[in-house]
């Protein structure tokens, strides 16, 4: 029995966000809307997603020693996810969490919170600009002072908003493990080979497939060949998110397999009217994770994510978008 369904590996950001009609040119000043902050970066939103649905959760990330960092924390444990990853500010080291008289401070460790400045003007378009802050300074270091949390977790999931390095260590220490591991690609960037091997799933939308396989041969609008060309990247199954058109999934095993024993299933997403995506690719993703980590077949755990993506993108947010396990219905309990 392990004592996490989920641990995700990842950023943690304050969102800054605010409205304008139309954005400033070089060496202008525009006035905008009220500065709204908001908890954010995928692999914060991840671990909120997979708790708020009653997944044993925890995020090893690292956040600054300010006001962001206390804010990043708050929404971890209002979501119900266990603080025991959070690591804070330079002196922080995971494993010694809980311990005191920990010397894990490095060379360069102390970093402000991430934060993504984000401007939404008339038409509803984001620009954004991302100081990664302390996420940069998750190193393999605090991977392997994280021992503990992958030994007790059944599904280790991954995004690229934290070091290369600090992803490969991760989804090697995940296999040393035991562990599941989900890779989210994003933002996308080429994964060592022996990391892409491990993916079960390779967890990604139309845009990060297209940049991930798009190397001067362009894509046809057909999902299916998508994933049939990311699977011969060598992951052991792939998951396409399709917007309100809901999954694509390919492995070993999924539907009535070909000869091959490669099958893929389209899994429809509800229909919803929606009024705020962000964050919808997380909520999908850390719910998807968790429900793996509980035992399910794939398709199954992408039934349910599609179900938990089409209710967050009902309402404004990112984590406080996020449905608890009540809303997806009584079956899934
Ligand atoms: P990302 O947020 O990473 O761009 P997608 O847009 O593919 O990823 O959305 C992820 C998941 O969120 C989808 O698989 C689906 O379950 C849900 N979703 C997103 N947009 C909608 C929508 N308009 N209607 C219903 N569900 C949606």
């Amino acid at each position: 029995m392990h004592a996490y369904d989920l641990l995700v590996v990842g950023s943690a950001n304050a969102d800054l966000v605010i409205g304008l009609d139309r954005r400033p040119g070089p060496g202008e000043t525009v006035l905008g809307s009220d500065l709204m902050i908001h908890p954010g970066g995928k692999g914060a939103n991840q671990a909120a997603a997979a708790a708020r649905l009653g997944a044993r959760t925890t995020l090893l990330a690292r956040v600054g020693d300010d006001a962001y960092g206390r804010m990043l924390a708050e929404a971890q444990r209002d979501a119900g996810a266990a603080l025991a990853g959070l690591l804070v500010g330079s002196t922080d080291t995971p494993g010694t969490v809980g311990k005191s008289g920990t010397d894990g401070a490095a060379e360069g460790k102390d970093a402000p919170t991430g934060v993504a400045l984000i401007t939404v003007d008339a038409a509803g378009d984001n620009s954004i600009v991302v100081s990664p802050g302390a996420n940069a300074r998750l190193t393999p270091d605090d991977v392997a002072a994280a021992r503990e949390l992958f030994e007790a977790a059944a599904v280790v999931s991954l995004q690229l908003e934290i070091p290369l390095e600090t992803v490969a260590a991760a989804a090697r220490a995940a296999a040393e493990h035991g562990a599941r591991l989900v890779l989210n690609p994003s933002p996308p960037a080429r994964l060592p080979e022996d990391v892409l091997a491990l993916c079960d799933p390779l967890v990604l939308n139309e845009h990060e497939a297209r940049l991930l396989l798009d190397d001067g041969q362009s894509l046809t609008a057909d999902p299916e060949e998508w994933a049939t060309a990311l699977l011969a990247l060598g992951p052991r199954s792939v998951v396409v998110t399709l917007g309100a058109e809901g999954a694509l999934v390919a492995g070993p095993g999924v539907g009535s397999e070909t000869t091959d024993g490669i099958g893929m299933v389209r899994v429809p997403s509800p229909r919803v009217r929606a009024v705020d995506t962000t964050g919808a690719g997380d909520a999908f993703t850390g719910a998807l994770g968790w429900r793996l980590g509980r035992g399910d077949r794939l398709e199954d755990a992408v039934g349910y994510a599609v179900r938990v993506g089409a209710l967050a993108v009902t309402r404004p947010g990112a984590q406080e978008s996020y449905p608890g396990a009540e809303e997806i219905g009584a079956a899934d309990a």
